[in-house]
């Protein structure tokens, strides 16, 4: 394949590391992945790349000149643990909007600027944490380079890459539309582009909502493009389909060490878009925030209302509001229950008009089945303060 980018660079040669997975996860669930091998952006103070865990973004569905509407969204996204928000810049009235939501956002914010280059020009000058371009579509390369001017005095990043809906003529001609060899060199274009004008802070997507595709394509990428992944399966769905089609795409790649920053796109509120992903960081084993409550499918050992007691106890945990991570379980019966949820720091087993409270596989007393959320959040809260507590000294140490 011809290398649109040309030049003595060659992309990529000594990432093929990062496709041999992460294996097993250590007892507190998180592993490290062999992603140290692309080149570190900031998006203000998040590290992307290079090593860094991958950050957690979302995307605001205000209207990006109704400053408070997209602010309580920010908010929000901000308390539900997310770490880079972007907005829509479709307009002047969007753009004008900007320095008010950069100097109230707790979060960095990213300008999704189409077509009009002034427009991320005026972002840039709001100071933003960093632009996503098509400079396809930017209005030539003057625009292209001013806008690169901007972002290096700045010191912020670009975002750019490849949609699978909407590929260059010259790549369909070449690939048709479901090859992931067109859309990774479609996305070296505007790489390119970049590079020629000394610009290299780059973050790259690889757009498609074929999961199997995407998941190609950013293998792929992986191994011909040094610069951080911002990945996600795009127009995934509403909540359940689009986090399943988000899980298996990104699981897969999170597991082969692919992957600096993610978003996982659903129809729905974007709250929901940052609890999904940091389920999936979780399953996978890379980040963990906040408690998980694990809890068996029961079966005709179980004497009690287990998808109640879980729902409970799921709220409760939930209510804690702690970014603690802690496993907690919610287990059908006394006889397998402790054993089977022995990684939990802390569960229940159900039994007839009873439950056990066990932590570590070991358990400690037996209670009424009225009182077995009670005692097993007295539980909970003890580890929690532990917990808390290593987490101040990890802190005042580092
Ligand atoms: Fe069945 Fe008990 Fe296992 Fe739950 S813990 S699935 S109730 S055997």
């Amino acid at each position: 394949m011809s290398d649109p980018i040309g030049g003595n660079r060659t992309f990529g040669d000594s990432i093929e590391i990062r496709t041999e997975g992460l294996g097993p996860a250590g007892k507190d669930g998180v592993r490290s992945a062999p992603r140290d091998r692309t080149r570190r952006v900031h998006v203000g103070r998040v590290p992307i790349g290079g090593g860094a865990k991958v950050a957690v973004q979302s995307m605001t569905t205000t209207m990006t000149w109704d400053v408070s509407a997209t602010m309580d969204q920010i908010r929000r996204l901000d308390e539900a643990g997310c770490e880079i928000v972007r907005v829509a810049v479709p307009d002047e009235k969007s753009a004008d909007a900007l320095p008010e939501i950069v100097r109230l956002s707790p979060l960095p914010v990213v300008a999704d600027i189409h077509f009009t280059w002034k427009l991320g020009l005026k972002a840039i000058a709001a100071g933003v944490h960093k632009v996503r371009i098509n400079p396809g579509n930017i209005g030539g390369e003057s625009r292209v380079q001013e806008i690169v001017a901007a972002a290096k005095d700045k010191g912020i990043p670009i975002r750019v890459g490849a949609n699978a809906g909407s590929l260059p003529k010259e790549i369909i001609a070449k690939y048709g539309v479901h090859d992931p060899l067109g859309i990774v060199e479609a996305a070296l274009i505007p790489i390119g582009i970049l590079e020629k004008a000394g610009f290299e802070d780059i973050v790259v997507s690889m757009k498609a909502s074929d999961v199997g595709l995407a998941v190609a394509s950013y293998r792929l990428a992986s191994k011909r493009i040094p610069y951080p992944l911002h990945i996600g399966i795009t127009e995934a769905g509403s909540s359940k389909r689009g986090s399943i089609k988000s899980a298996v795409g990104l699981g897969m790649l999170l597991e082969e060490g692919i992957g600096d920053t993610m978003r996982v796109s659903l129809t729905a509120d974007p709250v929901e878009e940052i609890e999904t992903a940091f389920m999936i960081l979780s399953a996978v084993g890379l980040r963990q925030r906040g408690p998980e409550v694990i809890s068996c499918p029961s079966c005709g050992r179980c004497d009690i209302d287990l998808i109640g007691l879980a729902t409970t106890v799921e709220n409760r945990v939930k209510a804690l509001g702690t970014k603690i991570p802690l496993k907690v379980a919610v287990m059908g019966c006394e006889v397998n229950g402790p054993g089977e949820a022995r990684d939990a720091d802390v569960g229940i087993a159900g039994g007839l008009h009873e439950g056990l409270i066990f932590k570590n596989g070991e358990i400690l007393r037996k209670v009424k089945e009225n009182m077995v959320v009670d005692e097993l959040m007295v539980e909970v809260e003890k580890v929690l303060r532990i917990k808390e507590a290593e987490a101040a000294r990890g802190e005042a140490g580092a």
